[in-house]
């Protein structure tokens, strides 16, 4: 479904990312794990067309989208959810919920999209009508979600989901994640939390410094001894 290769993407003469190369396959959960800087932000942002790499290419359904605008690679179907959620403050639940389906033609879908966004988060349509700002932390991240999921994705970015949250959150997040999944969408997840990512996802990849260091199955980098020392804290 994506496939990225020889990806090189710089902050003026910061080499954020070396030459990474990796692929996604459609109904997939796959995980770029590494520590703080080590370009995961860098390679969504890449994928979702809000940055530009020096080199490399990147190609959905046979498509090469390095060089698309950020609002194409939403109608072509991927969704990041950012980090920090960056929902709209001021705005209500609803309308949080209609910006992610700002650049959809197909209206007659809509209230399919709501029905499946309260039905991963029954949370979101008690409060519609509540200033988006009021929510807690694990809500607003569900808001993030669920505002990208408006937009029906094929395929969904989401960066650093668990960041904040307190533990019972992150395990709702996790199975909400999985349920996402499982019901047809493809998914690119980063995580700092790299146990809990792993251990949801079909194949990983760990970056370091910019560069691709290992890739594997999420069983077969939860008990990797490299792995674990550097990332699993054992
Ligand atoms: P984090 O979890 O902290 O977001 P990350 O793995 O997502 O880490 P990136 O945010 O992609 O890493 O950063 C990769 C490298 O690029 C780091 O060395 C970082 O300092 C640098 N970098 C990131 N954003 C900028 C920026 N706006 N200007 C200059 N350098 C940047």
């Amino acid at each position: 479904m994506l496939n990225v290769k020889n990806l090189v993407v710089n902050y003026g003469a910061i080499q954020a990312v070396k030459k990474v190369s990796f692929n996604i396959q459609q109904g997939e959960i796959v995980t770029l794990i590494g520590a703080n800087g080590a370009g995961k932000s860098t390679i969504l942002h890449t994928i979702s067309g809000i940055m530009r790499p020096a080199s490399g290419e990147i190609t959905y359904l046979d498509h090469p989208i390095q060089k698309t605008a950020a609002p194409k690679i939403v109608q072509a179907g991927i969704s990041q959810v950012p980090e920090g959620r960056h929902i709209f403050p001021g705005l209500s639940v609803q309308e949080n919920l209609q910006m992610g389906a700002f650049l959809r033609k197909d209206r007659a879908h809509l209230s399919q999209a709501y029905e499946d966004v309260y039905q991963y988060f029954p949370v979101l349509k008690q409060r519609l009508n509540q200033d988006a700002a009021t929510l807690s932390g694990g809500e607003q991240q569900m808001l993030a979600m669920g505002r990208a999921l408006m937009a029906q994705p094929k395929l969904m970015l989401l960066d650093e989901p668990s960041m904040g949250l307190a533990p019972l959150f992150i395990n709702e997040i996790f199975e909400i994640i999985q349920a996402i999944n499982q019901a047809g969408t493809t998914v690119l997840l980063i995580e700092q939390n790299a146990k809990k990512a792993l251990s949801i996802a079909d194949r990983g990849y760990v970056l370091a410094a910019g560069e691709l260091k290992l890739h594997g199955t999420g069983q077969e980098l939860l008990t990797n001894s490299a792995v674990q020392k550097a990332y699993l804290g054992g």
